[in-house]
C-alpha cells in the first residue's frame, strides 16, 4: 500500500480508533482522525486531527475530503451500564452518524468503507444460556438484539451492504466480541466490563479493601479480545475481499466471576465479591471463529492473561494516580 493512501478514521479519539490510527501510521498510510473529542490517555499520531460532529451531514463531507478508505469507528457508546439505559440517544445519535457518514463517502469518492459493528446485533434467543453455542455470522437473523444499540448496528450492516451492491463502494463490516486494553475508558459509566472490573480490583489493592461488587451473579459468559489483535484484524478484513459481516474476537469464554479471578491474581491480591442488582446483558455469548479463519487464514492470539497483564498494569497506574490527586493537600483542602 502506497504511503500516500489518504484514510480516514472515524472516532479516532476513543478506545479503538486510537490504537487503529497508530496501526495505520505504523503501515505508512496517511491518516485523518476524526472525533468529538481528542484521545484522552496518549497524543493521537493522526497527520490531521478535526474535531467534528459527525451526526452533521457537513462536518461528514468535510471529514470524508479527498480520503480513499475510511474505517467508521465513531458511536454513541458504552458498556453494559450505558447501553441498557439510553437506548433512545444511541438510536438516534448512532443513526445520524452512520447513514450520514456513509453517504458523505459515497459523494466524495471514497472506495473502500470498513464499518465496525458489534456482538450485540445478535438474537436475544441464542444467548439465554450461560454454556451458550458459539454465535456464527447467519445467526443474525431472524432478528432480535437485546437493545437499540444493537438494532441500529444491524441496520448500519445492512446499509453497508446496499452501499456496496448499488454504488460499488467496498464495504467491509466487523462484528466485535469485548474488546479491551490500554488506554481505554476505565471509570465513569461507559466502561466495559474488563476496564471496571481492573478499576475495581486496583482500588481494592490500593486501599486494602477486599471487597469488589459484581453485577448479577457473576455467571454470565462472555469471549474477550486484547486490543493489538483487535486492530489488526480490522485492518487484514479491509484488505480482504470479503464484504458480509465477519466477527472479530476471541472464542474463549469466561464467566464474569472467571474474569474477576484471572485479574485479582494478576494483580496479587484476594478479592471478595459481593454481588449487586445490575444489568448483566445476554445471559451468555461467545464468538464463532470458523468463518474468521477461513477468510482471513487468521485469528485473534494474545491470550486474555497476556492482554489483562498488560491492561491491568496501566489502570492501575491510573487509579493510583487518581488517589493521590485526591490526597494532595490542595485536593483534600478544597
Ligand atoms: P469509544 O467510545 O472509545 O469510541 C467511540 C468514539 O466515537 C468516541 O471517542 C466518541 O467521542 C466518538 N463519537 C461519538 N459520537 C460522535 C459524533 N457525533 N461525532 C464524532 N465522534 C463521535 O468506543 P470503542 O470501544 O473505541 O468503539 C469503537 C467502535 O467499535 C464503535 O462503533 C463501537 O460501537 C464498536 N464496538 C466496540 C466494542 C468494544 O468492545 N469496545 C464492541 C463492539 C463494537
Amino acid at each position: 500500500m502506497s504511503a500516500a493512501t489518504r484514510v480516514l478514521v472515524t472516532g479516532a479519539g476513543g478506545f479503538i480508533g486510537s490504537h487503529l490510527v497508530s496501526f495505520l501510521k505504523n503501515k505508512g498510510f496517511w491518516v485523518r482522525g476524526v472525533d468529538l473529542k481528542h484521545p484522552e490517555f496518549s497524543r493521537s499520531d493522526a497527520d490531521e486531527f478535526e474535531i467534528l460532529d459527525l451526526r452533521r451531514w457537513d462536518n461528514c463531507l468535510q471529514a470524508t475530503r479527498g480520503i480513499e478508505e475510511v474505517y467508521a469507528l465513531a458511536a454513541d457508546m458504552g458498556g453494559m451500564g450505558f447501553i441498557s439505559a439510553h437506548h433512545a440517544q444511541i438510536l438516534y445519535n448512532n443513526s445520524l452518524i452512520n447513514l450520514h457518514t456513509i453517504e458523505a463517502a459515497r459523494v466524495n469518492g471514497v472506495k473502500r468503507y470498513l464499518y465496525t459493528s458489534s456482538a450485540c446485533i445478535y438474537p436475544e434467543y441464542l444467548q439465554e444460556e450461560a454454556n451458550v453455542t458459539p454465535l456464527k455470522e447467519e445467526s443474525a437473523y431472524p432478528a432480535q438484539p437485546q437493545d437499540a444499540y444493537g438494532w441500529e448496528k444491524l441496520v448500519s450492516e445492512i446499509l453497508c451492504g446496499h452501499y456496496k451492491s448499488d454504488y460499488g463502494i467496498e464495504t467491509r463490516t466487523v462484528r466485535f466480541h469485548n474488546i479491551f486494553g490500554e488506554n481505554g475508558t476505565w471509570e465513569g459509566g461507559r466502561e466495559k466490563a474488563p476496564a471496571a472490573l481492573c478499576r475495581k480490583i486496583a482500588t481494592a489493592k490500593l486501599l486494602n479493601a477486599p471487597e469488589i461488587e459484581i453485577w448479577g451473579d457473576g455467571e454470565q459468559t462472555r469471549s474477550f479480545c486484547y486490543i493489538n489483535d483487535c486492530v489488526d484484524g480490522i485492518y487484514r478484513l479491509m484488505r480482504s475481499d470479503f464484504s458480509k459481516p465477519l466477527n472479530l474476537g476471541q472464542d474463549r469464554m469466561v464467566t464474569i466471576n472467571e474474569l474477576a479471578d484471572i485479574i485479582a491474581e494478576i494483580a496479587g491480591v484476594k478479592v471478595e465479591k459481593k454481588h449487586i442488582d445490575g444489568p448483566m446483558g445476554v445471559r451468555g455469548r461467545n464468538s464463532d471463529n470458523t468463518k474468521l479463519r477461513d477468510v482471513l487464514g487468521w485469528e485473534p492470539a494474545v491470550s486474555l492473561e497476556d492482554g489483562l497483564s498488560v491492561t491491568y498494569r496501566w489502570i492501575e497506574q491510573q487509579v493510583e494516580q487518581k488517589l493521590s490527586q485526591a490526597n494532595t493537600p490542595a485536593a483534600t483542602s478544597a
